[in-house]
């Protein structure tokens, strides 16, 4: 198997998991497809994202803080709620995690979150995201590498659950 580091997220990464590039001497290109897929999207999220602060106004502004303060009293009035989602997220993506991935694999679905990470890092909000839901209303995904891609939160939002 032959490997290459991926300049944008610095992973040692299976050659499959770049395009081919024939101008290049090793025949791939620079970065891995993740980083090549997510470099389109970010490059158009800080786009909008920057014509959105040019709209948002002052009032906005400080709407925005004024909304962002009453969650964090309703977080801290409604702690008891929050653990219970947590605990059930928890025991949801340990029942979703299969034992028998191999070390291939599991390296893998760390690519996504590390991947992930480096978005965020630019300033691009995105979240690891399961294809079919680790508990949809009637099949359930598994945390698994092929069940994997990452969105950004508008697209997140946006995504339409159709399990
Ligand atoms: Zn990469």
């Amino acid at each position: 198997m032959n490997t290459k580091i991926c300049k944008g997220c610095l992973a040692e990464l299976d050659t499959e998991l770049f395009y081919a590039d024939k101008k290049s001497l090793d025949g791939f290109r620079h970065k891995c497809k993740l980083c090549m897929n997510l470099y389109r999207k970010t490059h158009y999220a800080t786009k909008s994202r920057e014509k959105e602060a040019l709209k948002s106004s002052k009032w906005k502004v400080n709407n925005r803080e004024l909304s962002r303060a009453y969650c964090a009293k309703w977080r801290q009035r409604n702690k008891h709620i929050k653990a219970e989602h947590e605990r059930v997220r928890k025991a949801r993506n340990k029942n979703a995690k299969p034992s028998w991935l191999s070390a291939e694999q599991k390296k893998k679905i760390q690519w996504y979150y590390l991947v992930a990470g480096l978005v965020r890092k630019q300033g691009i909000d995105c979240q690891v995201d399961h294809i079919v839901p680790l508990l949809g209303l009637e099949v359930c995904g598994l945390h698994v590498p092929w069940n994997m891609q990452i969105l950004t939160t508008y697209e997140n939002q946006t995504k339409h659950n159709k399990h």
